[in-house]
């Protein structure tokens, strides 16, 4: 018979780390750590697959769960000497969720269960305190309430506060026995009143209730949501662990805390954590009390933290990660109630990787696997400027680091809505909860009033690479008046600010901010990545000053020249629109040998830069529609400078109008129907690199065609940049290698790959292109409905992001295929969006493309994901990418 509880603490552990998938991480690693003699509370695991079987089945345990969960229930009675619900000596448990991942705050937890009016009589004569006893009945009714009944935990709340006013004192520690009793009646009466029932007093049904009340918890709106965000299937469910409670609110030598083995804000080596004194761990991360630094419970509880001390250092080195735990004092005895690898910012990812290479903890290789190259987006985000003037109006802590510039909103509906209109906004609340989680991600950035850096805001902020500030205290957040004060100043919804979430300041308006720099750490993870990556890293460069920034970040060639972007600079503009609204092939030709001039100026220019490296420039690619006035104004002018009328322009334009222009006379269409186009050009491109090539630079140009769906389109095109090649050698008197290559965009392309490969030196994958049209789906009104397919699962992802491996994948592997068929030395590459995205990377890897192509700040996300995906696949991969990518 199939078995789902696994006990472990004292007594009998069955389990260890390598069983997450089935216990989930918190119950693995309990059982991990009680295996390695800490102070773990007894306790048992269901497993995921029982929850998973519990959906299977709408609600009804799998067959022998429930015998199960008793019988170990009756063990830990046995080992604790003490038993649910007695009024003598009670037993209380935990009910806690626990995935394969950790998905912070999205489930739900019971504390305290075991409760009733027998044995919270029990509880206080036992550990001789009413006090205690009735603020942790108070407590689990309200969970209780809240979780397992679905009530307002807001009525609980506010009953809370309402006796608190009444006594007039301000925290709950200050709240007097009586008041907590009277408390306890009050929520039973509050459950009665909602539910129509009395409160459950049998403990044993409490426990059936709140263990499928963890269950359903995976389904909730907040899980489901962060699943999405995070691509989490639906289908693992979580496990629930039932375990001994243990009491950080027993008084002044109780406490509880959440501590990281390294700071996971800047990852230095250093205990880092926080903790409160007489309380329960939901205080801590719920950001109700500001808590204390760990580095004071050395003095309030010396031996604690000694003991603490020891068991993080042995967590760390066991686990050769940084680990994020939690712990309870009881009455001067430690416990650990939980240890995970803990969430860190890029920042003290990259330094924790490369301490713990220097220490000898983990190798290069492993180093480079632990990173999450997306995550590395958060090393590019942008900082304030050093040298602006700041009107700082408050000071927080730095909850996730980064800086951000937006108007303020107060609600997660607020927050979707304008950021649905392409608005930017910054989140602020008092504190936020996991409902907020929809919020926080259409937002910027996040500022809390209350919390701290392991609050729920900083924490998940931190998860997305968003920039947050917590803890804030001097801001005053009217939440339903939408706006927040501080000394005076009122800083209203829609008003804009800026955020620096290192420092921790809220700034009033917008400030200007700069690119960052690639710190040290980073750039040696960056050489290993390079020492053993195959894989070429090139990227997607417009103009010198991109391909300069393209080769500081480690660019090993240019990938795409959008020779177009260049007709828009200066006032070339007016001699591309005569040349398009030219009758005769005189007058175009005269307008062509206008352009001609600069576009050698922006070759040299390139080839300067890129001096020794591969070039491609891709010939004219977009509609020349796109190139004629919009405004009444902008025709007029034109129509001056040229001598018509701006009906003639217009009469033009009507003529160049399509009705799907994606679809129309653009790429290679237009250098056949407009050849004159593409010869100006290659006579630009192969004189640049004459002209620098005499300067003793080395041009490697590589130019391609656009488009491409026929064989003999390409075979044309390459016979006009042939002939200009000709011509330009004999008239510079030097002659320079070049390649002529064509884009794969179309699906056409790829299935007559081996065809096309007869007339191309190389293939580079458009997969912009190419998703748009293996889907039919245009790329620029994709946004119509595409969030919707992702949100509703139809679509795993958006295809124009990450590329989508089955189609427009399989269509790459094909032309691959068939391309290398005809010409086994093909170089080929990308040079999509897709080219930075570190799953699609570690697809082309794997379809054997010799390079990726990207835009120049992602270029070294590029570079660690090819590494990543070769130690991932060692075997994949064609032999040495990077070296025949670059090779003449
Ligand atoms: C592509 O289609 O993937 C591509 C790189 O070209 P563009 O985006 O300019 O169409
Ligand atoms: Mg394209």
């Amino acid at each position: 018979m199939a078995r789902y509880t696994y006990p472990f603490g004292k007594g009998r552990t069955d389990g260890g780390a390598d069983m997450r998938n089935l216990l989930g991480g918190k119950g693995a690693n309990l059982a991990e750590m009680s295996g390695l003699g800490l102070p773990v509370p007894p306790g048992f695991t269901i497993s995921t697959e029982a929850c998973v079987r519990y959906f299977q089945r709408e609600g009804e345990y799998p067959e022998g769960l429930w015998e199960e969960i008793t019988e170990h229930l009756a063990g830990l009675e046995g080992v604790l000497e003490a038993k649910l619900g007695d009024p003598e000596n009670p037993l209380l448990v935990s009910v806690r969720s626990g995935a394969r991942v950790s998905m912070p705050g999205m489930m739900d937890t019971v504390l305290n269960l075991g409760l009733n009016d027998d044995s919270a009589r029990g509880l206080a004569a036992r550990s001789g305190s009413d006090r205690f006893a009735y603020d942790s009945y108070r407590r689990f009714l309200t969970m209780f309430g809240d979780v397992v009944l679905g009530l307002e935990f807001r009525d609980f709340e506010m009953r809370l506060e309402a006796l608190k006013d009444r006594e007039g004192v301000r925290l709950d520690t200050e709240i007097s026995v009586d008041g907590l009793r009277s408390l306890a009646e009050e929520f039973k009466g509050l459950i009665r009143e909602k539910t129509g029932r009395d409160f459950p007093q049998v403990p044993i049904d409490q426990l059936k209730v709140a263990i499928n009340a963890v269950f359903d918890s995976w389904n909730s709106e907040r899980a489901g949501a962060y699943r999405r965000i995070n691509r989490i299937p639906d289908d693992w469910g979580t496990a629930v662990n039932v375990q001994a409670m243990v009491f950080g609110n027993l008084g002044e030598t109780s406490a509880t805390g959440v501590a990281f083995t390294r700071d996971p804000s800047t990852g230095e080596r250093k205990f880092y954590g926080e903790f409160l004194v007489n309380a329960q761990g939901e205080d801590v991360v719920a950001g109700i009390r500001t808590p204390e630094p760990i580095e004071r419970l050395a003095d309030i509880m010396p031996e604690s933290y000694q003991q603490l001390e020891g068991i993080y250092q042995t967590l760390e080195s066991h686990y050769r990660d940084m680990q994020d735990l939690e712990f309870t004092i009881q009455d001067g005895t430690l416990y650990m109630l939980q240890t995970r690898g803990g969430k860190r910012t890029a920042t003290a990812a990259v330094r924790i990787a490369v301490d713990m290479v220097e220490e000898g903890l983990i190798t290069k290789n492993e180093a480079l696997l632990r990173l999450d190259a997306g995550q590395m987006e958060q090393l590019l985000h942008p900082q304030i400027d050093p040298d602006a003037s700041l009107n700082v109006i408050a000071k927080g802590l730095g909850g996730s680091p980064g800086a951000a510039v937006g108007e303020v909103v107060f609600s997660t509906r607020q927050a979707q809505e304008l950021a649905e209109r392409g608005k930017v906004v910054i989140l602020v609340r008092t504190e936020t909860s996991p409902e907020d989680i929809g919020g926080m991600d259409a937002s910027q950035a996040i500022l809390t009033s209350r919390g701290g850096l392991t609050s729920h805001a900083a924490v998940v902020a931190r998860g997305m690479g968003k920039c947050c500030v917590v803890g804030c205290e001097a801001i005053s957040v009217d939440e339903t008046g939408r706006k927040f004060s501080v000394d005076g100043v009122e800083v209203k919804e829609g008003d804009v600010i800026t955020l620096n979430g290192s420092t921790g300041e809220v700034i009033l308006g917008s400030t200007d901010l700069v690119e960052p720099e690639l710190g040290g750490e980073f750039e040696k993870v960056l050489e290993w990545a390079d020492d053993i990556r195959k894989l070429g890293v090139w990227a997607n460069a417009d103009t010198p000053n991109d391909a300069r920034a393209a080769r500081e970040k480690g660019a090993e060639g240019i990938g795409i020249c959008r020779t177009e972007h260049m007709f828009f600079e200066g006032g070339r503009i007016r001699a591309v629109r005569e040349m398009i609204i030219a009758e005769t092939d005189e007058e175009r030709r005269a307008a062509l040998a206008k352009i001609l001039p600069m576009q050698i100026s922006d070759f040299e220019g390139i080839f300067g830069v890129m001096d020794g490296l591969p070039t491609v420039i891709r010939l004219l690619d977009p509609p020349l529609h796109e190139f004629l006035p919009k405004t009444d104004e902008d025709l007029k002018a034109l129509a001056k400078d040229t001598q018509t009328t701006v009906e003639h322009i217009k009469a033009i334009s009507e003529k160049h109008h399509e009705f799907n222009p994606m679809l129309g006379l653009r790429g290679c269409r237009l250098g056949l129907s407009h050849p004159e186009i593409y010869e100006m050009q290659a006579e630009a491109i192969l004189t640049a690199a004459c002209t620098v090539a005499k300067r003793g630079v080395t041009p490697v140009p590589e130019i391609m065609i656009p488009l491409v769906a026929e064989a003999s389109e390409l075979r044309v095109c390459r016979e006009i940049v042939e002939k200009a090649g000709r011509e330009v050698f004999e008239r510079e008197g030097v002659e320079v290698g070049y390649k002529v290559g064509t884009m794969i965009e179309l699906p056409r392309a790829c299935i007559v790959a081996d065809a096309v490969a007869e007339h191309a030196d190389f293939f580079s994958f458009g997969t912009n292109d190419l998703t748009q049209t293996v889907y039919g789906l245009s790329r620029d009104d994709a946004g119509e409905f595409l969030p919707a397919y992702v949100e509703r699962n139809y679509l795993s992802g958006d295809p124009f992001i990450a590329i989508d491996p089955e189609g427009v994948g399989a269509m790459v592997r094909m032309g691959v295929d068939l391309g290398r068929k005809t010409r086994p030395d093909l170089k080929i590459g990308i040079c999509g969006e897709h080219g930075g995205e570190p799953s699609s990377v570690a697809f082309f890897y794997d379809a054997k493309l010799d390079y990726v192509s990207c835009s120049p700040y992602r270029v070294p996300i590029a570079r660690l994901a090819a590494a990543q995906a070769q130690l991932r696949n060692p075997e994949g991969g064609v032999k040495d990418g990077k070296g025949r990518a670059g090779a003449n």
